[in-house]
């Protein structure tokens, strides 16, 4: 039986957290409450911001842009590697608020500030390399090269599960390509967001940088809404649900803005006959249990060759059996709360559209320790096999629900892994090279991220990341997703004192 916190015990911790950060009691004390989803009990409270308050941030940080887009870029990489130092030192402080308040075991937490520390390091060394090309001219004594300069003022909306990681994407590389950002974070997470904020206003102080090129907005979706509507803000970076995307990406279309969309996930894996399944199977449970099922990246959907269906889905069970579920706080607990109640009302929800549309569960899926924790939701995962043709199948449910289908033909399952409407993340166990690479290959999965051997979850930040279809085709992070923060100028110069037309132009 798990160990649970008092909501007093979490709220202090996470007040001594913020004291060591430097977050006054202040901040952390105004009337908009913050729930734990570890006890559901309360505790601090916020401020809202207005719709005008989030009307002059966004004045602020263009006008600050205007300062911070003539500092060299290298200049503005100690910035973001002074911010990055902090991140490392106060790592455990802020795991500790993601934990309090996204419910996340610790060691996850402590992951997710060490990817803002990695992407830092990231966008340090990027700093030195925003390059652009020089191509060949067709004309004699002309060159022809492409720059790439600060784009304007960055809205960054983020979503509960990874509450300041996501931030760290988009404001280390916004902050090096001389972009200022404008952050409004999720509502249950807002703690997280204001301790992630006071860090980089020590680092923002401490290396002289403009004050106003960061500004946190701590607004619901209406209050927020100039972040979408606002010209001012050229790129709006958005992470969420379709739902979200949905209702955003036109009036940012709308506007010819520029829209980063990183929204929901259905991945699936292919487990093949040649797998490795000790492999595939602890792949798999991290995948589908971690975070209470509760990361886009989550694997939801279980393709499994017939000749390895029932031993597979045996071991899953038996392995979810072991797993600890309780207060995160607790060592040794591997599966922590949903979010809130709505999240395990759909986790329900969907339980009920599986076994109404042919599934049957085998096990998991009741929710548990209601005793210790009556405000708090927490379920056992579970495993539905199911009929390859599947409504719920097509749908994100944010909870851990393993739906299995089974495949004879490597074909049938890639064309199931690539049935749903989203795009994010998949993957494939097989010792089988061939069936690896037709996988990988353009008739292959359709996601945005594909993976041999290892589950659909716990990308690094070096690759790009993002999906595609319903998931909103964004990318972030590493690779060359930096371009995205920085608008191309095409440059072409004459030194012939000639002045020859392209394409062989003939005019005065
Ligand atoms: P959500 O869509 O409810 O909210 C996400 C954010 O968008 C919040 O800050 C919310 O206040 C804001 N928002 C919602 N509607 C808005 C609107 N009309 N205008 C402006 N802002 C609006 O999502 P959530 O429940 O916080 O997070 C879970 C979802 O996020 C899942 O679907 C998950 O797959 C997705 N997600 C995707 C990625 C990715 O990289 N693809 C990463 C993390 C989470």
């Amino acid at each position: 039986m798990t160990n649970f916190p008092t909501t007093d015990e979490i709220a202090r911790n996470v007040r001594e957290a913020l004291d060591r950060i430097g977050v006054s009691a202040e901040a952390t004390t105004g009337p908009v409450a913050v729930h734990t989803p570890i006890t559901g009990g309360q505790i601090a409270g916020t401020f809202a911001n207005t719709a005008e308050d989030v009307d002059a941030a966004i004045g602020r940080a263009d006008a600050a842009f205007r300062g911070w887009r003539e500092v060299p870029a290298p200049v503005r990489g100690a910035l973001v590697k002074r911010w990055g130092e902090l991140l490392v030192e106060y790592k455990q402080d802020l795991a500790v608020i993601v934990t309090a308040e996204a419910g996340k075991i610790p060691s996850e937490a402590a992951g997710e500030v060490q990817e803002m520390i990695d992407i830092v390091d990231l966008a340090v060394g990027q700093s030195r390399q925003l390059y652009g090309k020089t191509m060949p001219s067709e004309r004699p004594g002309h060159r022809l090269a492409e720059t790439w300069h600060p784009l304007g003022v960055v809205g960054i909306i983020t979503a509960f599960n990874f509450p300041v990681a996501v931030y760290a994407w988009n404001t280390a590389l916004a902050l090096i390509a001389g972009d200022t950002v404008v952050w409004k974070p999720a509502e249950a997470v807002r703690l997280s967001a204001i301790a992630t904020d006071a860090l980089l206003a020590r680092a923002v102080e401490e290396v002289g940088a403009p004050a106003d090129l960061h500004q946190l907005v701590l607004a619901d979706r209406h209050a927020a809404a100039a972040i979408v509507e606002d010209d001012r803000v050229r790129l709006v970076s958005a992470t969420g649900s379709v739902r979200m995307g949905r209702e955003i990406a036109p009036t940012i279309a709308a506007r010819f803005g520029r829209a980063l969309l990183e929204l929901g996930g259905n991945n699936a894996a292919i487990v093949a006959p040649s797998a490795d399944l000790d492999l595939a199977l602890r792949g798999i449970v991290f995948a589908a249990a971690g975070t209470a099922g509760q990361r886009c990246t989550t694997l939801r959907r279980l393709i499994v060759h017939t000749s390895v269906a029932d031993e597979l889905v045996e071991r899953i069970a038996k392995a979810y059996g072991t797993l600890a579920i309780g207060a995160p706080t607790s060592e040794g607990t591997l599966v922590g709360p949903l979010i809130n109640r709505a999240s395990f009302d759909a986790q329900q929800q969907a339980l009920r559209d599986a076994v109404e549309q042919g599934g049957t569960v085998v096990c998991g899926g009741e929710r548990v320790l209601e005793d210790a924790a009556a405000d708090a939701f927490y379920v056992q995962p579970a495993v539905v096999r199911m009929p390859a043709q599947s409504q719920v199948m097509h749908e994100e449910t944010f909870a851990p629900i393993l739906y299995v289908v089974t495949y004879d033909e490597l074909a049938d399952a890639i064309a199931l892994n690539n049935e749903v409407p989203q795009g994010l993340s998949s993957a494939i166990f097989t010792q089988d090279q061939a069936e690896a690479e037709r996988f990988l290959s353009a008739s292959g999965s359709d996601c945005g991220i594909s993976n041999v051997n290892i589950g659909t979850s716990g990308a690094e930040i070096g690759g790009a990341f993002g999906g595609e279809k319903e998931t909103g085709g964004g990318r972030e992070s590493g690779s060359d997703s930096w371009k995205i923060y920085m608008r191309q100028a095409t440059n072409t110069i004459n030194y012939s004192g000639e002045l020859p037309l392209a394409q062989g132009v003939e005019f005065i």
